[in-house]
């Protein structure tokens, strides 16, 4: 096989995948992604039927890319055919009173300052709108018509797909042991030899820190193992995705959950409900517990949502300390770009894949990723404590 390439990319999860595509659209036959495992595998962060995309973020710099993240969609539908992302409508919720960054007044106004619609709801009003949702008065929500989900598996296939349409090669089941920076080159140790290339896309997601300690860093990126669970509810009319948008709870214990799609079922998890492992050591073990107290969430404010359970999927979150993105080049090593997902990224994944593919072939991109870079004290700092512990969670042990 061809040992010399412009372009490397490792991992085809999410957003691997998609660098792949955006750089094989300029860079065509030059471009070999590289997977560990077979495409569509599931022991990564990538491969479920549904992902949530929202533009109700409390963060300017979160709200700056949600056009974008909407536009490259439907470039990639466009040119695909294939439809990808599904607007059920969006719903985040919490109890009035909460206070902090994430509160919905701080979403409110981030959307306001930056034009795009929202409404605001008391309980009486979103159970009038969805009768499915069982509200005490001291609930609050806003609700946006552009959320909704993104067909994270369709998602994954079509970038693939398109990437080999514009003359990529993409290699499963092909495991990259280790790189290194050598002149202007970057050397990348396969199983099947040392393949050479102008520049490396680094999208591993929670084997990331295992390359890029072949590079001399650690961002102390933290794994957990998180995941979901389809309930077989008997009442499907109810929770279409015409009839039921996706939510969000917001409160110190962070539930989200989706309409019927892709099983005959609908869907709800808990953000960062899980517990530290590593890319290795991770289980495809069920946590009863975390699954436990979302049926108890579910029962109290969502009942009829419930259903017998169908199945619950585990899956990986890698989280630098801030638990925000890094679409930078690794310091050190201008011909290596590298993907962090912090946990988040699904809605974004062709939009970073179109970030990385400039990053790679032209050193810099026209997207608003500043707030994304690798030398922030989040990465540098060995004192910087991690925000995203859920103390709930680590309570519990
Ligand atoms: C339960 C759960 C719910 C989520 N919900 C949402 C959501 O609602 N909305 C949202 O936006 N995001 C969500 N996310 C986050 C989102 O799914 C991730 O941010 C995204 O999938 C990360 O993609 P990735 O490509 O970085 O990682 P992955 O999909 O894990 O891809 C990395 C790939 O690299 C490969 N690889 C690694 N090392 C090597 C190597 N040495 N050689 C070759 N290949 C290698 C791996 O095998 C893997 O296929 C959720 C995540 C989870 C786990």
């Amino acid at each position: 096989m061809r040992k010399t390439w412009e372009v490397i990319v490792i991992g085809c999860g999410g957003i691997g995948s998609a660098a792949a595509y955006w750089l094989a659209r300029r860079a065509g036959s030059d471009v070999l992604a590289i997977e560990q495992f077979q495409l569509g595998h599931d022991r990564g962060s990538s491969q479920d039927h549904s992902r949530i995309i929202r533009r109700s973020y409390h963060n300017p710099d979160y709200i700056a890319l949600t056009e974008p993240a909407y536009q490259t969609w439907a470039e990639v539908e466009a040119e695909s055919g294939v439809p990808i992302v599904v607007k059920s409508g969006g719903l985040d919720l919490e109890l009035i009173g909460t206070t902090g960054v994430k509160d919905l007044s701080h979403c409110a106004a981030a959307m306001a300052a930056n034009d795009i619609p929202y409404e605001q709801l008391d309980a009486q009003e979103l159970m009038y709108r969805w009768p499915q949702f069982q509200l005490t008065d001291a609930v609050r929500g806003l609700y946006q018509a552009d959320g909704g989900l993104v067909d994270a598996r369709k998602a994954n296939a079509v970038h693939v797909a398109l990437a080999r349409s514009h003359g990529a090669t993409v290699r499963e089941g092909l495991a990259v042991r280790s790189i290194q920076s050598a002149g202007d080159a970057v050397e990348v140790v396969t199983d099947d030899g040392v393949f050479s290339a102008g520049h490396v896309v680094l999208a591993a997601g929670a084997w990331t820190g295992n390359l890029l300690a072949d590079l001399g860093l650690d961002w102390r990126l933290t794994v957990t193992q998180e995941q979901v669970t389809y309930f077989a509810t008997p009442h499907l009319r109810e929770f279409t995705p015409e009839r039921f948008p996706i939510w969000i709870w917001r409160d110190q214990e962070e539930f989200y959950g989706f309409p019927i799609y892709g099983e005959v079922a609908t869907k709800a998890g808990q953000d960062v409900g899980g517990q530290e492992t590593t890319a290795e050591s991770r289980t495809f073990e069920v946590d009863v517990l975390a699954r436990d107290r979302l049926v108890r969430f579910l029962e109290e404010r969502i009942p009829r949502f419930l259903g017998p359970e169908l199945y619950t999927k585990t899956c990986l979150y890698t989280m630098p300390p801030d638990r925000h993105f890094v679409l930078d080049t690794a310091p050190g090593h201008p011909r290596v770009t590298v993907a962090a997902d912090a946990g988040h990224a699904f809605k974004f994944a062709t939009l970073f894949g179109k970030v990385l593919s400039q990053l790679a072939l032209d050193g810099e991109t026209e997207y608003p990723i500043a707030p994304f870079t690798a030398d922030r004290p989040a990465l540098t700092d060995p004192t910087f404590e991690p925000i995203f512990r859920n103390e709930a969670v680590l309570q519990r042990g």
